[in-house]
Order: C-alpha cells, then sequence, then structure tokens
C-alpha cells in the first residue's frame, strides 16, 4: 500500500546514487540531514509510485525501510478481491461498465416512471435520482422526501434496476435505505462524520461522492469511515472539485480516478454531469472515464430538460442517453483487456523499461503501448 515511508541509510552510503536510485524507480524523494548536515534519510513524496520494500532495501546504501500502518485497512481490504454492489462486480477485469442514470431529483411518479423505462433502455443497471436534493441555495427546491423513495423504488422494480438514492440527514438514512440499495453521499457531506456514521449503520453499501475540495487521501479516509460504521461497501464517484474556470461546473479530476483504480484498486464511478455541467462534454468525458480505469458512470437524464427542477442543463433526454449507453458498450472490450484485476498493485519496478514489463504483469499498459 502507498504509505508514508522513511528510507534510513548506511554509514557509507552515497545520498546522491541512493536519490538517483529512487527517482529512477518513479519515487520522489524529499532528504532527511542528521546533525552533521548529512544526508542521513529519505522521505518519499505522496507523488510516488509504489514500489515493494523489498525492492527499495535492493539499493544499495539503503539500510532501512519503515512504513507507517496504512490509515484506512478497510478499504485497503476490499480492494483484495471482487466486489458485489448491487448486482454490479467491481474490481474485476472484463466486467461491463456500469450505467447508473436517472434524474437530477425525483419530482413527480409518472417522471420516475418514464426515466426508469430509458435507463432501462439505454443498457443501464441502477436507477439514480434525489429525493432529498442538497442545493447550492437553501431556497431552491429540496426533493419530495419519502414520497420520491417510494416512486423510486416502484419504478426501479418494474425495469429491474437497482436504485441509488442520496442520505442527507442522520434521521433519514434509515428511511433511505428502506427504498434502496445504495445510499449515495453528496458532495457537500463527505465530511460529514455524523452522517456517515448513520449511513454506514444501515449496513447498507455506499456511493461516496468526492468533496468539493476534497483531497484523495480525505475521500479514502471517509471511505474507511464508512466501512468502520458498517456499511457494506464503498464505491467512490469523482464528479469534479471547485476551480477557477468557469466554463465547466467543476474539474473533472480523472488523475484521481486512475489513481484509486490502479494504485489502490478501488471500484470507482465517474459523474461527468456534476463535473461538466454542459450536455454537451458528458459523453467525451463518460469515454475518458473508462478509458481511465473507471468502472462505470452516472449520467442525468430527464426526458424534458426545459421543465426539469434542477439541473436541466446537464441532462440527457431518452435519444441522447441511449446513444451514450451504446457508445460505452462499444468502447468497453478494448478498454477491459487495459484495466487492472483490482486490489492495490506494488510495482517491484527496475528502470523504465522493466517499469513497463511490472505494469503489464499487473495488467496496466503502459500508454505507449496503447
Ligand atoms: C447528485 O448526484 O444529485 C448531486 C447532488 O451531486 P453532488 O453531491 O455531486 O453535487
Ligand atoms: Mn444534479
Amino acid at each position: 500500500m502507498k504509505t508514508p515511508r522513511l528510507i534510513q541509510l548506511t554509514p557509507d552510503a552515497d545520498p546522491r546514487a541512493v536519490k538517483g536510485a529512487l527517482t529512477g524507480l518513479g519515487l520522489w524523494p524529499t532528504a532527511l540531514q542528521d546533525e552533521r548536515g548529512e544526508v542521513s534519510a529519505y522521505t518519499l513524496d505522496a507523488s510516488s509510485v509504489p514500489v515493494t520494500e523489498e525492492r527499495l532495501k535492493r539499493i544499495d546504501g539503503v539500510a532501512t525501510v519503515l512504513s507507517s500502518p496504512s490509515p484506512h485497512p478497510l478499504i485497503d481490504e476490499q480492494a483484495k478481491r471482487p466486489l458485489m454492489v448491487a448486482g454490479h462486480l467491481f474490481n474485476q477485469a472484463g466486467s461491463a461498465p456500469l450505467l447508473i442514470s436517472g434524474p437530477c431529483s425525483i419530482e413527480t411518479e409518472p417522471l420516475a416512471f418514464e426515466v426508469a423505462s430509458h435507463v432501462a433502455s439505454a443498457g443501464g443497471q441502477w436507477l439514480r435520482g434525489g429525493a432529498y436534493k442538497p442545493r447550492t441555495s437553501p431556497y431552491a427546491f429540496q426533493g419530495r422526501g419519502e414520497e420520491g423513495l417510494k416512486w423510486l423504488r416502484a419504478a426501479a422494480d418494474e425495469h429491474g434496476l437497482k436504485v441509488v438514492t442520496e442520505a442527507l440527514s442522520e434521521q433519514s438514512a434509515q428511511q433511505v435505505a428502506t427504498w434502496s440499495d445504495v445510499l449515495q453521499i453528496g458532495t457537500r457531506n463527505m465530511q460529514n462524520f455524523s452522517l456517515l456514521k448513520a449511513v454506514g449503520a444501515t449496513g447498507r453499501p455506499v456511493l461516496l461522492k468526492r468533496g468539493l475540495c476534497a483531497t484523495v487521501e480525505e475521500w479514502l479516509l471517509a471511505g474507511e469511515y464508512l466501512l468502520a460504521h458498517g456499511a457494506e461497501a464503498v464505491v467512490f464517484c469523482e464528479r469534479g472539485l471547485r476551480s477557477f474556470d468557469s466554463q465547466t461546473r467543476n474539474l473533472l479530476d480523472l488523475g484521481a480516478v486512475a489513481l484509486l483504480k490502479h494504485s489502490y484498486g478501488q471500484p470507482v464511478i465517474v459523474d461527468p454531469s456534476h463535473a461538466a455541467g454542459r450536455r454537451d462534454l458528458i459523453a467525451p468525458l463518460a469515454k475518458a472515464a473508462l478509458a481511465v480505469g473507471a468502472d462505470g458512470v452516472m449520467i442525468e437524464a430527464h426526458p424534458n430538460a426545459a421543465e426539469a427542477m434542477s439541473d436541466g442543463p446537464q441532462a440527457l433526454n431518452r435519444a441522447e442517453l441511449s446513444a451514450l449507453g451504446v457508445t460505452l458498450r462499444q468502447l468497453s472490450p478494448q478498454l477491459t483487456q487495459d484495466t487492472t484485476e483490482g486490489g492495490a498493485q506494488e510495482l517491484e519496478a527496475e528502470g523504465s523499461e522493466d517499469l513497463n514489463i511490472t505494469l503489464s504483469e499487473a495488467g496496466i499498459r503502459p500508454l505507449s503501448a496503447r
């Protein structure tokens, strides 16, 4: 696992040679000096690739390698084997991409049934939709509550879909669990630890959206907290970070998706709807998401965007959703050959050539070979 590491040098080590060897392995070392001002150790920065302890010990001049235990052992554990969540097998090479779709908000009963039929015919497996809506303004529409949950459940059941929907408060967590298969934690609540505790206690799987400004480590820790409080599984959902550019609603961090998938072996979904905030970018971003290793995408859909009560500009209509479903299915056979088999990968790497060999053993093909 990727944990903080301290590499102590032997008294006769050549620090520059050790630094060169570390850098050659794709590691970012920071020197630590002893009381005489000489380099006696290196720490490895977070942007380093994972390399085994045994490999580090073989470097000339390395005396000891100290690693602190992972702060998210339960999350590390879920990476070790295929993970079945609401009928979808994550962490399994060759698994078809998961398409989650539905309206931003479950506005009416007929809408729930109409969109569920669109999602099912587009090849979707999970129906999404907010009955409890977090909004940018507290004065905006906040959802239909339990009535909306019931519509969502009935519509999903009619079309053989699973339900994922957001739990917004500790008081309603159990109610949301009653009507859904997967509970969503929204971006504004990723670090609302009392809510995470209540949602974890339902024992259900959780779709954990990344906080607007959260680091990957904070996101992993929130996932750990959910598992520690009883969640069956945690699926991470990247939905874009707050950024300086206003031409997209948020900044989709596909680097973090690749990291979570290829380095941490986690189940990951990408939500291009909230990331881009614009319909025209959803298909290209969804394809990019699968290309970097996402297990699936979550897409907002509405039959009549002009009348949507929330997020209309980013909603796909029936034809657009069907077309996207076809595109993703066509793309997936090529991509699944390239994805990892799941499980955090620590690479036993020598130089860049050997690194490529090891990457391919790990199921990751170097970019140059694609
Ligand atoms: C949503 O998925 O409906 C939603 C509100 O998303 P986010 O929490 O990412 O803003
Ligand atoms: Mn929305």
